[in-house]
């Protein structure tokens, strides 16, 4: 999420965040659940409706999305997430002489 959206956040806020844990995954819908400013840092907590069972996370801001998402915010998970899977790799044929 970009740094001033960051800072601004509110509870109630809409986000798209990455499950830190599990990477590969789409982006899950969040809420802003709580928000701590402690000097000039922010925490804030995001509750995830994940498969029916909601779940608290804190993430940083690296793993946190507008809601919309912006497509022109560069974002290394979404792009390894998009990028197609490479083919797995060939073990080099055996050749069998007798
Ligand atoms: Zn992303």
């Amino acid at each position: 999420m970009l740094r001033f959206a960051w800072r601004w956040a509110q509870v109630g806020d809409r986000v798209l965040v990455h499950d830190r844990e599990h990477l590969e995954r789409d982006l899950m819908n969040g809420v802003v659940a709580a928000v701590k400013r402690v000097n000039h840092d922010t925490s804030i907590g995001i509750k995830v409706d994940d498969n029916g069972e909601t779940r608290w996370l804190w993430p940083t801001p690296l793993f946190v999305h507008p809601t919309p998402l912006d497509q022109n915010e560069s974002c290394w998970i979404c792009d390894e997430n998009a990028a197609p899977t490479p083919p797995p790799t060939l073990s080099p044929t055996k050749e069998v002489t007798v």
